[in-house]
């Protein structure tokens, strides 16, 4: 029998949060998921007792996992790890300063049974305790990521979601290096609703997103879900060609009228077409490298939600997701006799 609840916390310096962390957790778990949980905590590679109290933690509490990493890796490699590891039907992700509030659990987990979802992710509406400089670049990052991005990413979300299990085995199945963890559950598809909350200010401790990290997520979110900036050199040769048929006109004028120095128009005219045919090549360069690039990330095709009717036809390319909270009500509507012949694929 599976277990039906899982929750990720990835902790990195975060010794002040933890008693507090542990005992919210357990309350807001115990609320929906009775005694049929686990935490899984990540030590990130923290320099102080955050390791030793999750030790302590583990031995009084037999529903704690308390994972080490062996230095620290980042804030979304660290989730990663506990991603992998964990074992729930659905899968809780939030952040150990109980920025997040795990009150919301019970909200998510009826909105992902009402709204029949594979992911229900955390909206801020508003956020306590971060300076106007933090809010405000965070805002203008979520603005500029979603007009960039190939997909559609949710603005002002963070890592804080609930995800059934087939939209955590997708997402497992997604083997960049570079990862941006919320874009590429986006990218993974299926029923995702939105929960609105407000983000609450860091019960212990400093924030350990300081700017370098934040512009790093930043760029890997970027490149990771968009060409556009590998394009931009091709945009400008467009343009510039179009500019040079002007100027074309314009150096004409002054040969034909007599009125340019001597060199002038010749001079001219190698530099606007050189400079047009460099920003072209270049620009080529960038489209081969581009998908050059997205080859390399050697995501699977697609993701197969299920498929209805013609039983035994078996999808060869792309990932298959295996049942989630989705796939089980589907288990029910094809032993229903007179059912729609939907079933969830194995
Ligand atoms: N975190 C981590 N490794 C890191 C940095 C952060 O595991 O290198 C964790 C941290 O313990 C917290 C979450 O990531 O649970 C979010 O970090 P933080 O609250 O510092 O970021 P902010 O909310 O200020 O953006
Ligand atoms: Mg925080």
């Amino acid at each position: 029998m599976p277990l039906p609840l899982s929750i990720v916390v990835p902790c990195y310096n975060e010794e002040g949060c933890l008693g507090e962390l542990h005992a919210r957790l357990t309350k807001a778990a115990a609320a929906v998921a009775g005694d049929d949980y686990e935490i899984v905590l990540i030590n990130d590679g923290s320099r102080d007792r955050t390791w030793a109290i999750m030790q302590e933690l583990a031995g009084t509490d037999p529903h704690l996992v308390a994972i080490n990493l062996s230095r620290n890796h980042g804030h979304q490699l660290a989730l990663t790890a506990g991603l992998d590891l964990c074992a729930g039907e659905r899968i809780l992700v939030i952040d150990a300063d109980l920025q997040d509030p795990p009150e919301l659990l019970p909200d998510m987990m009826a909105e992902m049974d009402r709204q029949k979802a594979d992911v229900v992710y955390a909206v801020r509406r508003a956020r306590a305790g971060e300076t106007a400089f933090k809010r405000g670049t965070a805002k203008a990052f979520y603005r500029l990521l979603s007009r960039l991005a190939d997909i559609e990413i949710p603005v002002d979300t963070g890592d804080f979601r609930l995800m059934s299990r087939r939209a955590l085995d997708a997402l497992l199945s997604l083997p960049e290096q570079a990862r941006f963890i919320r874009g590429m559950v986006a990218w993974v598809g299926f029923r995702q609703v939105p929960i609105a909350y407000d983000r609450a200010e860091r019960h212990a401790g400093e924030t350990n997103y300081p700017l370098a990290k934040m512009m790093r997520l930043a760029l890997d979110a970027v490149t990771g879900f968009s060409t556009a900036p590998l394009r931009f050199a091709s945009h400008i040769g467009l343009w510039l060609v179009a500019a040079s048929i002007l100027l074309f006109i314009y150096i004409g004028i002054g040969f034909f009228t007599g009125s340019a120095i001597q060199g002038w128009t010749s001079l001219m005219l190698v530099v606007v077409v050189l400079g047009a045919v460099q920003m072209f090549v270049l620009g080529m360069i960038g489209e081969y490298l581009g998908r050059l690039y997205i080859e390399a990330k050697r995501r699977p095709l697609y993701i197969v939600s299920e498929i209805a009717g013609r039983a035994g036809g078996r999808p060869s390319l792309g990932h298959v997701a295996e049942g989630g909270a989705q796939g089980s009500e589907t288990i029910a509507a094809s032993e229903t006799p007179g059912g729609n012949g939907s079933r969830p694929i194995a």
